[in-house]
């Protein structure tokens, strides 16, 4: 009885007690309106969007999830003016993983929901591990026209890239999930991530970018594809219902006030 109880004890502390979820704090946007997101000052007046970077830790590797902002606004004195608003961001997400011991060689895959300069800001300084990237994003970055600037994550040329057509388990066993939600961008896509404790979470990339967008379904007139765009969100939503995961818009400044930051973690 001793020993099979021994045996058990040893057991569960080998057993893998699932991902875990880090987020960082890679910068916020400061915008005069929401006008290009689709919204008019009365549906939302929102005035701030958190930019996040997320890590998962798995048995069988780290991903990081969004890049956050170019290092160039982590570098700068100030807030970096853009066009309609401006762009600040304290820790670059190099240095904020440097705090917690990992470097870019520690990170096995990167994945980006899409190629945004608030999404791949740092795609250039992760290059070591295999980048998780959809044919169709690829395409539209390099095959021509759709990302203006591509100088961001032209890096990825040189990157072992593997190239997805649709969902994709990144660690084989459903606990880390890439979704395929194109419109925003040909190859946008969001992750949902089944912490044991915390339960399911979807990071919808920028499939919405507020609370609004949501609730009035409402497309940003910059997406590559507004009908594409409400395709993805009415199957979104079908796999939140399915699921039970609880939606992290990453945009959301109120959520992110209320999140926990690394090194704190979801597990
Ligand atoms: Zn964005």
């Amino acid at each position: 009885m001793k020993y099979l109880a021994l045996a058990i004890l040893l057991m569960s502390s080998q057993a893998f007690a699932g991902p875990k979820l880090y987020v960082f704090d890679c910068g916020v946007l400061s915008l005069d309106s929401l006008e290009m997101f689709g919204l008019t000052e009365e549906e939302s007046s929102l005035k701030e969007m958190f930019v996040p970077c997320y890590l998962i830790e798995h048995e069988k590797g780290r991903l990081l999830w969004d890049g956050g902002l170019p290092k160039a606004v982590a570098e700068s004195d100030g807030p970096v003016t853009i066009e309609g608003g401006s762009m600040r961001y304290t820790r670059w997400i190099v240095d904020q993983l440097a705090d917690m011991d990992l470097s870019a060689s520690d990170i096995t895959y990167a994945a980006y929901s899409h190629l945004h300069f608030d999404h791949a800001g740092a795609a250039n300084f992760f290059l070591d591990g295999t980048v998780l990237m959809q044919t169709r994003e690829w395409n539209a970055a390099f095959g021509g026209g759709e990302f203006v600037d591509t100088t961001l994550f032209d890096g990825l040329k040189e990157a072992n890239i593997a190239l997805i057509d649709g969902d994709h388990d990144v660690f084989g066993d459903g606990s880390v999930k890439l979704i395929f939600t194109p419109g925003h961008t040909p190859g946008h896509q969001a992750l949902l991530v089944m912490l044991k404790n915390t339960g399911p979470i979807l990071l919808s990339g920028d499939l919405y970018h507020t609370r609004a967008n949501r609730r009035l379904r409402r497309v940003p007139t910059f997406n590559h594809d507004a009908e594409q765009t409400l395709e993805s969100m009415a199957r979104t939503e079908q796999l939140l219902s399915a699921t039970g995961a609880t939606l992290w818009i990453e945009h959301d400044k109120a959520l992110a006030d209320t999140l926990k930051m690394a090194p704190h973690y979801y597990d």
